[in-house]
């Protein structure tokens, strides 16, 4: 028995000491498999890492940087603000710049002046001045007409001009007959841009320039948070410009937008800008650029700086 037991417990001592060196070999193996498979699976995900980012940024800058081209060529943005179509001489300035092969779309703002006139008339209704609002509009409607008799040279274009006005004046005098409201005044603010576009465009027509209106009320389009609807307006402004085949100068309202309810609604004052850069983006311009009516480029900013001189020599790129 004591023999018998002995072998048994030696066995067992045995196969403790082996199981044991078989655990220590297994740690080991177990170690070194460990290893090699941290080994490889930093090597993936710093690879995933770097796909990853590849494919973020691209999708980043499509998205909402660049957004994609939906309408197939370069174009680019040129926007000219109030007092660069504030006169017959300037908006023929404007045609000097805009009228060349490159594919462009041309912002425009209301002719100088006129916003403001447009809030002044809208207060006016508001306190239920009908009289006052009417004489307003009718001193503002008399500058219309007479940038046209400068502006066109054929009786033809200056009573299609005079049309045209008159159209737009009627409208802003039928608010002078009810109770006024924020739907209105909307409508109102509206009315400078989509003047100085049509004028500008019947000019480059009497010229012999082929261009085409991109109305802005049919594609700008801001969601319930008054925020540009992106997707809307890439979408709906690559159908318009897909609508007018074979134009390359397209004009179009800066500051004139719609709502989320499909009401006329603007982007708030000095929004021209802004739809440039919006326009932009939406056709994926190559290049958007905003011209301001000064007197030269000046070496620093004339509202902060006092005695800022012109800079005498100044090319484009500088
Ligand atoms: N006409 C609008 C305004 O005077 C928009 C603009 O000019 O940018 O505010
Ligand atoms: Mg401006």
């Amino acid at each position: 028995f004591y023999a018998l037991t002995k072998t048994k417990i030696s066995n067992v001592f045995h196969q403790v000491k082996t199981q044991k060196k078989k655990i220590n070999w297994d740690v080991e193996y177990l170690k070194i498999k460990y290893f090699h498979i941290w080994k490889s699976t930093k090597k993936t995900l710093f690879f995933y890492w770097i796909f990853h980012m590849i494919t973020f940024s691209f999708k980043y800058n499509n998205h909402y940087l660049c957004s994609e081209n939906l309408i197939g060529i370069e174009m680019k943005v040129l926007k000219f603000g109030g007092t660069s179509v504030g006169s017959a001489v300037r908006m023929r300035g404007v045609a000097d710049i805009v009228v060349n092969d490159e594919p462009k779309i041309v912002v425009l703002s209301a002719m100088s002046g006129t916003t403001n006139s447009l809030v002044a008339i809208g207060h006016k209704l508001y306190a239920d001045d009908k009289d006052g609002a009417k004489q307003l509009i009718s001193e503002l409607e008399a500058k219309y007409y007479d940038t046209v008799k400068e502006l066109y040279k054929a009786n033809e274009f200056q009573n299609e001009a005079n049309a045209v006005i008159k159209e737009h004046f009627d409208f802003m005098k039928s608010f002078a007959v009810n109770v006024f409201n924020l739907f209105q005044e909307r409508a109102l603010l509206a009315q400078g841009e989509l003047l100085s576009t049509k004028m500008f465009h019947l000019f480059l027509k009497e010229n012999g320039v082929e261009s085409a209106l991109l109305p802005a009320l049919d594609f700008m389009r801001i969601n319930r948070d008054e925020e540009p609807d992106m997707d809307y307006i890439r979408e709906h402004a690559a159908k318009e410009i897909a609508k007018r085949e074979g134009i390359k100068l397209f004009i179009t309202q800066g500051y004139i937008c719609r709502n989320s309810f499909g009401e006329i609604d603007n982007l708030k004052r000095g929004g021209s800008d802004y739809t440039a850069s919006i326009v932009g983006n939406a056709v994926k311009a190559d290049e958007i650029q905003i011209w301001t009516d000064i007197s030269g480029m000046h070496n620093n900013d004339p509202r902060v700086v006092d005695k800022t001189k012109p800079v005498a020599k100044l090319s484009f790129d500088e």
